[in-house]
């Protein structure tokens, strides 16, 4: 989590600006692009199981609609602030465009701490979150979906709060909801699966065997495990994984699955038998072929990246590596496959669940993976050529694509009026 959301604002917008450079775009269209469209804070009265009620902050911010309704994750954490959720807004914009999905990009905050919280609090909290938003999302507005500490049960009572004011069934109106609640399959793995697609490809375009490949992995949760569990199938090494307790190592393979038991045991990853023990700092360290932050923010600082020895990082978590940082990779040559493109997999399939809930049909499993696989290589794709012609490191050609496909959307519609 974004501690100092002002930092992160600043590394997104720096990093905005390089693209607009390049593209030469107008000052007028950087700001337009740049400035939210709409930005709302409420507040949230919650009734708390001990009979007292407290007020919870609750933000949303609509970035940019230009190429569809608006999308993005709510989360509910006690660091959220308006920057950080400004930021993640801007970002999703940019995700939403890399990959080529018809949407905007938007993102939702309550500053709360749901570790300290029932789950009677947090349906409260949730629902009346719900309501004070209500009139500014909507199936074809503004489609909110998980992120940090919230999950499918939690998109469920948005579900059921926006159809109870709207006098009907709305499941389009949330993605990542819980699969016979008209969630799609694939939707819990959609990101780990994007996040390896991004290894595979990138293992055949840099001359890496994908067979010999070792991957350390930082964090062991949604994406960290299942992007384990996907790469262990597909024949590939996981020499290295960890949690916020720390991490293990076994340079002749961890099994995945059989780590993940062990953590649902214990509580962590650490003090599995068939490996050793090593820190969060080791495990960014290790000389892999692969190195996947998917745990929090700003991991890899001016601090440590000299250390970095992975041949390529892909980013599994949102914004695991600083501007500064980033500029130290790219002088040792390491390639990093942005957070816009490599974690892209979530919003692919929220796209694909929303587009089966207005219809309301259902794909299989087999089916959404296929379509996600094609989706993540046309722009790994791109990317990787924008690189190329605009000499320029992946980060920076993923944004100059997003944001000229962006710009060009915004060019057609015009200002109005
Ligand atoms: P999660 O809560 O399921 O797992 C997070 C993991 O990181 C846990 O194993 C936790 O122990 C570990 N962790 C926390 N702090 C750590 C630290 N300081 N060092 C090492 N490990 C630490 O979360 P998730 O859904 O797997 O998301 C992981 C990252 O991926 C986040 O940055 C999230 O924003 C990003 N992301 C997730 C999705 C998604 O669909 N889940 C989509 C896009 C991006």
């Amino acid at each position: 989590m974004a501690k100092s959301g002002k930092e992160f604002l600043e590394d997104v917008l720096r990093q905005f600006n390089e693209a607009t450079d390049v593209l030469g775009l107008e000052d007028g269209l950087r700001e337009f692009l740049k400035t939210p469209k709409k930005i709302i804070t409420v507040s949230i009265p919650v009734k708390m199981d001990d009979g007292s009620v407290k007020v919870f902050i609750g933000h949303r911010v609509q970035h940019n609609n230009a190429r569809g309704p608006f999308k993005g994750g709510i989360r509910y954490h006690p660091d959220v602030n308006l920057d950080e959720i400004i930021a993640l807004a801007m970002l999703m914009t940019w995700k939403t465009a890399v990959v080529d999905i018809p949407f905007g990009g938007a993102k939702g905050g309550v500053k709360c701490d749901p570790k300290k919280m029932s789950r009677a609090e947090i349906e409260r909290l949730t629902r009346r979150y719900t309501a004070e938003i209500a009139e500014v999302i909507g199936p074809h507005v503004d489609i909110p979906a998980p992120d940090v500490y919230t999950d499918a049960q939690i998109m469920a009572w948005i579900m059921d709060t926006y159809s109870q004011l709207k006098g009907a069934p709305t499941p389009e109106v949330v993605t990542g909801k819980p699969v016979n609640l008209g969630g799609s399959e694939g939707r819990e793995e959609a990101t780990a699966y994007g996040v390896c697609v991004c290894v595979r490809e990138a293992a055949k375009k840099f001359g890496i065997s994908f067979k010999n490949a070792t991957i350390a992995i930082q964090g062991y949760g949604n994406v960290g495990y299942n992007a384990a569990r996907i790469l262990h199938e597909w024949g590939a090494k996981i020499i290295a994984v960890s949690d916020s307790k720390g991490g293990i190592i076994n340079r002749d393979d961890l099994n995945s699955m059989k780590v993940f038991e062990h953590k649902k045991k214990t509580g962590s990853v650490i003090n599995f038998d068939k490996a050793e023990n090593i820190s969060n700092k080791k495990l960014l360290e290790l000389d892999v072929d692969f190195l996947i932050p998917a745990a929090i923010e700003r991991q890899i600082t001016e601090e440590n990246a000299d250390n970095i020895k992975a041949k390529v990082i892909v980013e599994a978590a949102n914004g695991p590596t600083t501007s500064k940082a980033d500029k130290i990779l790219s002088e040792k040559g390491v390639k990093v496959i942005p957070d816009i493109l490599a974690n892209a997999g979530g919003v692919t399939v929220s796209y694909l669940e929303w587009v089966q809930n207005l219809q309301r049909f259902k794909l299989s499993r087999e089916e959404v993976l296929k379509r996600l696989d094609d989706k993540m290589v046309k722009a790994f794709d791109e990317v990787l050529s924008y690189s190329n012609k605009y000499e320029t490191q992946l980060r920076k050609a993923a944004l100059i694509l997003a944001v000229n496909r962006v710009a060009e959307a915004v060019k057609f519609l015009g200002i109005w009026p």
